[in-house]
């Protein structure tokens, strides 16, 4: 994009999401906002908050039970954390979980107003300056620059920018503020989010459908789906684990909460060991026949591979969970898997795998 067209690419954008807007549960679409319906700040940040990492098709039914179950942000504020990060279940990068109620409680606290700008939003426990960004702009109509991997997609192609991701985030953050209008801002960061979940999308930008083409220097210069350039990753570790699943002859199971801290904190699994880089020795949580399932769980998380060899006993003891209190939907998908395979009594299922003997 030629400087200066800023502007004209901007009215061009917000007349486009005029008439293709998404409808989702938690927006005001456009038509509402020109008559004067603001959005729920609560339900702003909510869906913004679920939405780091993760698509509106997976949060949509997220949003809906939370927000049927706790109405305000008072309410979810007095929650139990159990509840709550029962109800995260399967929504994956669970320390969102507990950010999300640490802040609910700092709003409830605060008299249970959300901030109404970036900077006063920033100082909230868990929202970054992303979601400051898009809550400000969303619910308050601050002319916020919000920058996400969706955005900084688009800018780095208006304006060609061929310089390498992360390097070039500065550079994006700067052009994206200058498309962002003081008028509408709101419309015009959802406009954005919208541009680049549906047209101007990773791998095939559909450029013919595209309300900004004409000011596009990628499109321009026929490289529209190589930006953003980026910088190789280094591949991921893989790490070993395993886990203990103990049944009780009631049907009870012997179950965990994970320490606050680190992955998967404060969520429910089954006992095991450390996740390490060599395989770890056994270390069972009760004197049991324990046997090992012949396929192993695997699982990728953000930053390592994971392979979990999975053990099983009938036993009794302390400490179960009678079988009408457990829930494997309460549990993080991770854990679901183990689940999944010991109570199919190790026969092979997609994803697993076999497990090598030396294991
Ligand atoms: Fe993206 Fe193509 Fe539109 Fe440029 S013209 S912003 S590359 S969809």
């Amino acid at each position: 994009m030629r400087d200066g067209n800023e502007a004209a690419a901007g009215a061009a954008l917000l007349s486009w999401y005029d008439a293709q807007a998404r409808v989702m549960p938690w927006r005001v679409g456009p038509a509402d906002r020109a008559a004067g319906v603001r959005p729920d700040p609560y339900h702003v940040w909510l869906s913004e908050v679920m939405l780091q990492q993760t698509t509106v098709a997976a949060v949509r039914d997220y949003f809906r039970r939370f927000t049927a179950r706790w109405p305000g942000v008072a309410d979810l504020a007095a929650a139990e954390d159990g509840a709550v990060m029962a109800e995260w279940a399967g929504l994956g990068y669970y320390a969102r979980a507990r950010n999300l109620l640490k802040c609910a409680r700092a709003v409830a606290a605060a008299g249970g107003r959300f901030p109404e700008t970036a900077e006063g939003l920033r100082a909230l426990p868990g929202i970054g300056p992303y979601t400051a960004a898009a809550v400000a702009a969303i619910a308050f109509d601050e002319p916020a620059v919000v920058v996400d991997g969706n955005v900084e997609r688009v800018v780095a192609r208006l304006w060609a920018v061929e310089t390498p991701m992360p390097a070039a985030k500065p550079a994006l953050i700067d052009r994206a503020g200058r498309l962002t209008p003081r008028r509408r801002p709101g419309d015009h960061a959802q406009a954005m989010m919208d541009l680049g979940a549906t047209i101007c999308t990773p791998r095939n930008p559909a450029c013919a459908l595209c309300p900004v083409s004409d000011f596009c220097a990628a499109k321009a210069q026929g490289i529209a789906a190589e930006l953003p350039r980026k910088t190789p990753k280094p591949e991921k570790p893989t790490r070993f684990g395993l886990a203990y699943v103990a049944f009780a002859p009631d049907g009870g199971v012997l179950l965990e909460r994970r320490p606050d801290k680190g992955l998967l904190g404060g969520m429910l699994g089954f006992p095991g060991s450390d996740w390490a880089e060599t395989a770890p020795a056994p270390c069972p949580p009760l004197a049991a026949d324990w046997t090992p399932l012949s396929h192993e769980v695997r699982h990728t998380f953000t930053h390592f591979h994971l392979r979990l060899r999975v053990f099983v006993a009938q036993t009794e003891g302390e400490g179960f969970t009678p079988k009408s209190e457990f829930s494997p939907a309460a549990l993080p998908t991770v854990m679901r898997k183990v689940w999944d395979l010991a109570e199919a009594g190790a026969l092979p299922r997609r994803g697993d795998a076999p497990a090598p003997r030396d294991i």
